[in-house]
């Protein structure tokens, strides 16, 4: 497929907000592309070239694509700012900058996948120099586009890219491409919380149908979706829903998912990483070792093993061929053997000074699940066999070691872990159904987490909220910029943020400065498609999705004006037609480390607020 044509598409999607119309040509661009280009079709179409847990970034800041502008079309960079400045947009710069563009080194079009390879060779470009190789290639790269496919490819390695949706809508395009319907999305989605790569399976179902993906299982060095747990107001209820269960300490640390894949006789015993590995050659392999690949990914599917060579030596010494353990990694003070608070945890995510923090903040990573073991996923086993077999691991007790476990079947005898576990400055207990499978993704009853902020009075759980845009700051807040700002849910039946709460408390001085920081590359001209605010809450600075923040609150309640929930079928309470959720008396916690698809959702809200009502 050409650019251009590709292009012409992307138009399309950013000027329609209804979703069925975006799944429609979402569809047919994926029937119409080739199996080999289909992929990277997808990736772009998301603003990027490879799915979420291989990072590939670009470095490209706004200064530099004025340079890249500015040298690509023959224009003065401060020329290329004020039309900047105007237009709010550097794509739409880049458009009108190539169409006026007579120079040399015009082309009329590339195919999709010739453009997709030469920025991702731009992005893996690193080193001395790079910076200026980046500039000259992506300048050449647009000279060859049309003016329309220049608007869309100048705002990818920006990362500016967001038409308005995201894998949820692709996946419903997929299955919509395939002739299917409801099921059909199940199915795929299913199969997307075990291999997160859009990419990879439209290329399975382009080659062998929906028939090809049932083949799709866990593959090692690909990050499983994390299990979620539910909340529920009483340890009474607790007991009622779940009968005999395992009882866990909830700590407040990193979660972490670790693979291991060790080599006997120098050949890595599951091969599974070699389609990774011809994409994202760099990436892919730098983590090999004499003895044993070990990946370790965050919560939100980053690939963070660089961070922790503590942890990859230790479970390099783990007496298995293969394995996937999901665990909670906590800093702590050796010399007083007391656990530290989740900002120092917090502190070894980074990427210099590795060694030295590794020193400093020494972990222990207390793991709560095995979910593949030598070549044979667990995922569909139950969670009591899951737990005996990770108690065979071998651990080494002093980095790693197995999380406590209990099997309790009262509340007399839950209230007694709780309030041990509370005293140990836990953040509380993680109550596990023993006949469970793992399910990928999910957030369901087979877990549920029961935390000290629930015991009070107030909201059962924090609420993870999408920062949409702000409002300007007055008087005080004046010097911040922002005097507030509009949060939103997630509602993954629409692809859709809707807002929740306008939060202008709980921020210290230096949280106003550092939400200013991470606000300012995330602004926007225009509000997103995908926020649904209404007009009484229009901000002064519209956001992309980027940045999630934890809010606490007192209660869930009716709003005339906030969206969360609207039209859902919310209560049996006097709630009047037509209203939202929203929260009262909101303040921000801190900033989580999330995806904006991860945000608390709008039915996690509509059952917070049915808790409140019992
Ligand atoms: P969620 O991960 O459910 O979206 P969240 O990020 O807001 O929610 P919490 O609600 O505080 O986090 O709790 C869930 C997290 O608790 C898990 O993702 C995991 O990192 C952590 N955790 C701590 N101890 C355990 C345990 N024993 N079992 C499972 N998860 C645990």
């Amino acid at each position: 497929m050409k650019f251009s044509s590709f292009a012409r598409c992307l138009r399309e999607l950013e000027s329609t907000a209804s979703r069925k119309e975006m799944v429609g040509i979402l569809a047919e661009l994926l029937k119409r592309s080739s199996e080999e280009e289909v992929g990277k079709i997808c990736y772009l179409c998301l603003g990027r070239l490879a799915p979420v847990y291989r990072s590939v970034e670009f470095n490209v800041a706004e200064k530099t694509m004025l340079k890249v502008l500015s040298f690509s079309f023959g224009v003065r960079e401060d020329e290329v700012r004020s039309r900047y400045k105007k237009l709010g947009d550097l794509g739409s710069v880049a458009e009108l900058l190539r169409g006026e563009y007579r120079g040399a080194g015009r082309g009329g079009d590339l195919e999709v996948a010739e453009v997709y390879n030469e920025l991702l060779r731009i992005a893996r470009d690193s080193g001395a120099g790079s910076q200026e190789r980046k500039v000259h290639s992506l300048a050449a790269l647009l000279r060859k586009l049309s003016p329309l496919g220049v608007r869309y490819c100048a705002r990818i390695p920006l990362g500016q890219l967001r038409l308005g949706f995201s894998d949820v809508t692709l996946i419903e395009a997929l299955a919509v491409m395939v002739g299917g319907g409801k099921e059909e999305v199940k199915f795929i989605r299913q199969k997307f919380n075990i291999r997160p790569d859009v990419g990879e399976i439209v290329r399975v179902i382009k080659l062998h149908g929906l028939e090809g993906l049932k083949e799709v299982g866990v593959e090692i060095g690909t990050p499983i979706l994390p299990a979620l747990a539910e909340r529920m107001p009483t340890m009474e209820k607790i007991v009622e829903k779940l009968g005999e269960f395992a009882v866990e300490p909830k700590m407040d640390g990193i979660r972490l998912q670790i693979h291991l894949n060790k080599a006997v006789n120098g050949q890595p015993l599951v091969d599974s990483l070699e389609s990774q590995r011809e994409l994202f050659n760099e990436q892919g392999s730098k983590k090999e070792s004499p003895g044993a690949l070990v990946c370790i990914f965050s919560r939100r599917l980053d690939d963070v093993t660089d961070m922790f060579p503590d942890v990859v030596a230790a479970v390099q010494k783990l007496p298995v061929d293969s394995a996937i353990m999901d665990g909670e990694a906590i800093a702590y003070n050796p010399d007083t053997e007391e656990f530290l608070p989740f900002q120092e945890t917090m502190k070894r995510k980074r990427k210099y000074n590795v060694a030295q923090k590794a020193a400093e903040l020494p972990l222990k990573v207390f793991l709560f699940d095995l979910l593949f073991l030598n070549g044979k996923s667990l995922l569909e086993t139950a969670f009591g066999e899951r737990r005996r077999l990770l108690e065979k691991l071998v651990l080494d007790g002093n980095l790693l070691m197995a999380a406590r476990h209990t099997k309790v079947n009262s509340a007399r005898k839950l209230k007694k872990l709780f309030d041990l576990y509370i005293s140990e400055g836990l953040e509380g207990v993680m109550c596990k159904r023993l006949d469970s499978p793992y399910q990928a993704g999910a957030r369901n009853f087979n877990w549920v987490k029961y935390k000290r902020s629930a015991e009070g009075v107030g909201l059962p759980d924090t609420v993870d909220g999408l920062v949409m845009g702000y409002y300007a700051g007055r008087g005080q807040r004046a010097k911040f910029g922002v005097g507030a700002f509009l949060a939103g849910v997630f509602n993954p039946q629409k692809d859709r943020f809707e807002t929740i709460a306008k939060v202008g408390t709980g921020l210290t001085d230096d949280q106003w400065r550092e939400f200013s920081r991470r606000v300012g590359p995330l602004e926007v001209k225009a509000k997103p498609a995908e926020y649904c605010v209404a007009k009484e809450l229009e901000c002064d600075a519209w956001l992309r999705p980027g940045l999630v923040v934890e809010i606490d609150a007192d209660e869930v309640t009716c709003s005339p004006v906030h969206t969360a929930a609207r039209g859902l079928n919310i209560v049996r309470t006097g709630a009047e037609n037509g209203a939202g959720l929203s929260l009262r008396f909101p303040r921000l916690v801190r900033f989580r480390d999330k995806l904006p698809e991860e945000a608390t959702t709008v039915e996690e809200i509509m059952e917070m607020y049915r808790m409140q009502q019992t």
